[in-house]
């Protein structure tokens, strides 16, 4: 691998799953110089706080929670979405901090994560064949010739959109939204309901914690940090013409950073040693992630470790599991222990969606939860067996009442599943899912 690195060095590199299919070559370079003068949606400050925070997390001391929309889509877009996921994000904070007695570091899958990485690149339906839907940031998911033809222009409405949602966000965490008391309240409202019982003695312990401090004159008021949250931003780093006209160089380090969001990711299908996303991702100083699939053997992962964490910076790497539930007790444990053996510095992080999407007979692609939550559960056994702090999950989920994934408290069945299956790609735990996964999670965590 050649030393010298440019935010531009992976244009020659073999590059996959960006399009190549747009109409209009110049264009798209218009709109990439475009993207080049617009203002950073994140600073190399707050990305490099992140990287301490995640240091904690390798040091087993937090837990990472990495979580939202499998794609961000335009017509999805609102205020309304955007609150409950970050209030989601919350809940299940407050449940796992409590349960671990370890602070939760809350990274979401939002405010940039638009573009899809495809299994296909053609979609056929009844004979008629037309490039698949690679995300609302590329083409339009209609079965259409115009809308699967990819629109430069779409870069920038996303790019927007980004803003708009960092924006909201920044003020939810900083504006009051986020009370402790508050989102603890939100959370016996599940409790409550009938699905939700099972997990209320977990809830009454968090309500009588709270009570206590209220006592003591721990309050909001008195305490202006509990009514402030951090949030971090994050996406697949897919895109690498949009990340590229993003990065800039921080004057006062003078390292590059990519201010599209505070932490990316290398997916799985993009994680070529030699590949132009490892390329690039390799020069960027923001915290990043590697999926790790059911086919990576410990030969594949260490030079990728090498390759984008030279100088082993805890909080730097985290490597997020994707494997299947039936798969993940046979390959985390090796991967695991070679990475230990060569003393690299890496969060283990568990994605239990990715690896355990299936077709109902109805046609949906869905994920049932036991196998989500039992992919979770073996990461956990596996990471304490191996003595690895098991350090976060990465989840696709919404704070909308979707019908999406299967069971969970409150049963969702298949033919449950076409009313309301809003995703733009993959299928999402609805907010009680979630919720749930995370009561299961603290309950697994504290035992
Ligand atoms: C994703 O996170 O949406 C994704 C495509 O995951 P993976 O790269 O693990 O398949
Ligand atoms: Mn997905």
């Amino acid at each position: 691998m050649s030393k010298r690195w440019t935010p531009e060095s992976w244009r020659n590199k073999p590059v996959l799953h960006m399009p190549t299919d747009y109409p209009d070559a110049a264009e798209l370079a218009r709109v990439e110089d475009e993207l080049r003068a617009m203002p950073p949606l994140v600073f190399a400050g707050e990305a490099r706080k992140l990287t301490s925070h995640l240091a904690q997390v390798e040091a087993g001391e937090a837990f990472l929670l990495q979580g939202g929309d499998c794609a961000e889509s335009f017509k999805e877009f609102s205020t309304d979405n955007i609150r409950d996921t970050f209030r989601l994000i919350l809940q299940m904070a407050v449940v796992l901090t409590f349960a671990g007695r370890k602070p939760v570091v809350k990274v979401g899958r939002i405010a940039g994560q638009f573009a899809k990485p495809r299994s296909s690149p053609v979609e056929e339906i009844g004979g008629v064949e037309l490039p698949s839907y690679r995300g609302d940031i590329i083409n339009g998911m209609g079965f259409t010739p115009e809308e699967r033809t990819p629109d430069p222009q779409r870069l920038i409405r996303a790019y927007n959109q980004s803003a708009s949602t960092l924006n909201l966000l920044r003020a939810f965490a900083g504006g009051g939204y986020a009370d402790l008391y508050n989102i603890h309240r939100w959370t016996l409202g599940f409790a409550d309901h009938g699905a939700g019982a099972a997990y209320r003695e977990l809830a009454d312990k968090i309500t009588e914690a709270l009570a206590f401090m209220e006592a003591v004159g721990v309050t909001p008021e008195t305490h202006p940090d509990l009514s402030r949250v951090e949030v971090f931003t994050s996406h697949e780093a897919l895109l690498l013409n949009v990340e590229s006209a993003l990065t800039r160089l921080d004057g006062a380090s003078g390292e590059w950073f990519d201010t599209s969001a505070h932490m990316l990711w290398i997916g799985e299908r993009t994680r070529q040693l030699d590949g132009a996303h490892i390329e690039f991702m390799r020069g960027i100083s923001n915290p990043i992630g590697v999926k790790c699939g059911p086919t990576m053997t410990a030969d594949d992962l260490l030079p990728l470790i090498d390759a984008l964490n030279p100088n082993n910076i805890p909080g730097r790497l985290t490597l997020i599991g994707r494997f299947g539930h039936d798969k993940v007790g046979d390959r985390l444990p090796g991967l695991m222990r070679a990475v230990k053996a060569a003393g690299k510095r890496v969060i283990w992080s568990i994605d239990p969606m990715h690896g355990n999407t299936l077709k109902a007979a109805n046609g949906y692609k869905t994920r049932p939860f036991d196998r989500v939550m039992g992919e979770v559960r073996t990461f956990i056994d596996v990471a304490e067996a191996e003595g690895v702090h098991p350090g976060g999950v990465h989840l696709e989920m919404t704070g909308q009442n979707v019908t999406e994934c299967l069971g969970g408290a409150q049963a969702v069945t298949e033919d449950d599943l076409s009313s309301r299956y809003h995703t733009h790609c993959d299928p999402r735990l609805n907010a009680d899912q979630a919720l749930e996964l995370a009561f299961l999670v603290a309950e697994r965590l504290k035992a």
